[in-house]
């Protein structure tokens, strides 16, 4: 259920209502709109009662929300939220945000060569991983706080904002020390304490979808997030794996651009994809990307080194910061003539009238 209260409710109206809610156990998280402020119920609902909240004074109206992530659907936050970050507006009506740099931080002059090398290509937030959720131990696990301090420096002196996994809870506190953005990566979309210790930074979170974990499932899990009081939020597709895998592909996943227009109608939140790990080849980067920006992603992760062959990790699928530029330059083109086109993007529709 959300509380709608009226445009004229006051404090101590507001107050009452968050109190009933409280009482009976539950807790609450406040949306304080332009014109409204909308009370989100976190617990279980049946604790309360919906005719009695409806007539308290100053609320307007008690609705009850059917999709089981309440607090990430549009019916609790109609409006498209941007998600800012030192300068960059992420989401809406912005043009592409791409987040791009190598997939993990080697060293300082690594960090601060390629950097350089993607903003000029176009970037606009610079990523890099210190703390590297590996499928073997056997490969390089990232280089931890040395590798923070680097991107930090790096992001200072190329004046970029910049983006890094935290992998651990007991990780939190440092990572959203030296980094503007936390990602919350595919391999920890399901542990709620990372989740939510993250989310209580209140820094922006790039939170990736597991690549086992339906749209349901994924969105249940970001509500998390926002249960934690942060709406700073990033969903991002990076690709998705058969159950089971049984059947030989060409790729170890498949980017599932059916989740962009299905996020976005869903979701007031921005969305990103990550055609890099959602295909793993460099070769279908591109192909991947303006594929991603016709369904309407608000910005892009993509990989990219210019010593790929010497790459800690995911050199396969790491672009030339020539050809990340070229991506970046037909992609913002492509949003364009969309933008302008009869038939924009999906969440153009539902702005204004409402969940369908
Ligand atoms: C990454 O961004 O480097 C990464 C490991 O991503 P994912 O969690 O999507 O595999
Ligand atoms: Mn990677």
């Amino acid at each position: 259920m959300s509380v709608a209260m009226k445009p004229s409710a006051t404090r101590a109206q507001l107050d009452e209502v968050v109190h009933k809610i409280k009482s009976a156990g539950l807790k609450v998280d406040i949306s304080s709109g332009e014109f409204q402020t909308v009370i989100g119920i976190i617990g279980d609902e049946k604790r309360i009662d919906f005719d009695q909240i409806r007539s308290m004074p100053g609320v307007y109206d008690a609705i009850r929300i059917q999709v089981p992530f309440r607090l990430m659907s549009r019916s609790y936050i109609p409006k498209d939220v941007v998600v800012k970050v030192h300068g960059v507006s992420i989401g809406r009506d912005n043009p592409p945000v791409y987040m791009c740099g190598p997939c993990s931080i080697e060293s300082y002059e690594q960090i601060h060569r390629i950097g350089k090398q993607v903003k000029e290509a176009g970037a606009h937030i610079l990523r890099g991983g210190a703390y590297k959720p590996r499928t073997s131990i056997h490969s390089f696990q990232g280089l931890g706080l040395e590798g923070l301090k680097h991107l930090q420096s790096a992001g200072k002196d190329l004046d970029i904002p910049t983006i890094t996994e935290v992998r651990s809870e007991v990780d939190v506190e440092s990572v959203a020390k030296y980094a503007d953005i936390l990602q919350i990566g595919a391999r920890n979309m399901f542990n709620q304490d990372l989740i939510e210790a993250t989310a209580r930074t209140g820094k922006p979170i790039l939170f990736k979808r597991s690549f086992a974990a339906q749209i349901d499932e994924y969105l249940s899990f970001a509500e998390r997030i926002v249960a934690n009081h942060n709406k700073n939020i990033l969903l991002c597709e990076r690709g998705i794996m058969p159950l089971g895998g049984t059947f030989k592909s060409q790729t170890r996943f498949t980017l599932d651009l059916n989740a962009v227009p299905i996020l976005r109608k869903e979701t007031p939140f921005p969305v990103i994809a990550d055609p890099s790990h959602g295909t793993g080849r460099r070769d279908l980067v591109l192909p991947m990307s303006r594929a991603s920006i016709a369904a309407g992603a608000h910005g892009l992760m993509i990989e990219a080194h210019d010593r790929p062959h010497e790459a800690l990790s995911d050199g396969a699928q790491a672009l030339d910061p020539k050809e990340l530029a070229k991506i970046i330059r037909m992609c913002n083109l492509l949003h364009k003539t969309i933008r302008e086109s009869e038939t924009p993007f999906s969440s153009d529709f539902v702005n204004g009238n409402g969940h369908d």
